[in-house]
């Protein structure tokens, strides 16, 4: 009876409200890849939640959601248009209500991905084109402001070719910077040499971030000694679908600099914790070292 009462109690403690969590979900398996980031701020006394990106597959993402009692989506942030990014976002502006989508708008000729398009559009959902400059977006006003800025990718991905290959899609990645606090994390999508080497000319001071989500799923053409100096992280997460991700030489440079480095392949999600007072810790779902796929780079 009392363990009964002990377990009501629990239930109806409110949301932590000084908590910022950054779930770095585990959407993908030896088949599919992809990313799918959930940002949960409960500052205003109501949870808010941000999905940056959605994975390959819609029922998985839509279980993960579902499974953290997200109810509404203040924004949907797609970094890119992949299907390993995009795949799950139909079913997710399908079963949640969204309040604005924000894309980079480089044209796709994917018929799924137009077909995510005319769901947006016929779903009514506010769009917001991240295609110049950076754009700022606060989660949460007062004390615990969460603001997220969206670097641009380069001007020249307005124009790209509708079929354009693999490495000129993903060096069109909007950027996200989150700030709560002194706390930065960093999310450059799958943004590779190319891009991350424009966005050290032009916003080199919105780089340096406490953590960094691993570009590119931890390929080498994402993460490079330039990147890390850049950034100076304390913290990388990876998420790999621990087939053909992440790179060797990714963890071997990591590891040279003393980095802890967390994978989904192998710890499952990530969880950032960002408290109002005190310092940030990082958990993950299983215990583990991150396992290169690739040898050879
Ligand atoms: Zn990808």
């Amino acid at each position: 009876m009392l363990a009964a009462l002990l377990l009501a109690a629990r239930l109806t403690v409110p949301l932590d409200s000084t908590v910022l969590l950054i779930r770095v979900l585990d959407v993908s398996d030896a088949r599919v890849g992809g990313d799918a980031i959930l940002i949960t701020d409960a500052g205003a006394g109501r949870a808010r939640h941000v999905l940056i990106d959605g994975g390959e597959h819609g029922a998985t993402i839509v279980a993960g959601l579902t499974r953290l009692n997200v109810d509404t989506l203040a924004a949907v942030i797609l970094s890119h248009p992949h299907a390993d990014h995009y795949g799950g976002l139909g079913a997710v502006v399908t079963r949640f209500p969204v309040r604005a989508f924000v894309y980079g708008g480089t044209p796709r000729t994917a018929v799924t991905y137009r077909a995510l398009l005319r769901a947006i559009d016929s779903l009514r959902i506010p769009v917001v084109t991240a295609d110049t400059g950076v754009r700022r977006v606060t989660l949460v006003t007062g004390d615990d402001s969460v603001e997220l800025r969206l670097l641009a990718p380069p001007p020249t991905c307005g124009a790209l070719p509708g079929d354009a290959g693999g490495d000129a899609v993903n060096n069109c990645s909007v950027g996200v910077r989150l700030t709560r606090g002194g706390f930065v994390m960093l999310f450059p999508g799958d943004a590779e040499q190319a891009e991350l080497g424009w966005w050290m000319l032009t916003e080199p001071s919105l780089l340096r971030a406490d953590v960094l989500k691993g570009g590119h799923h931890g390929s080498s053409n994402a993460t490079s000694a330039e990147l890390l100096d850049a950034v100076q992280p304390r913290a990388v997460i990876i998420s790999a679908n621990g087939r053909q991700h992440p790179f060797a030489s990714v963890l071997a440079l990591l590891a040279a600099r003393g980095i802890p480095t967390y994978c989904t392949a192998d710890n499952g999600t990530v969880t950032v914790r960002v408290p109002r007072n005190g310092a940030w810790t990082i958990t993950t779902e299983r215990e583990g070292k991150c396992h290169a796929r690739v040898v050879r780079n």
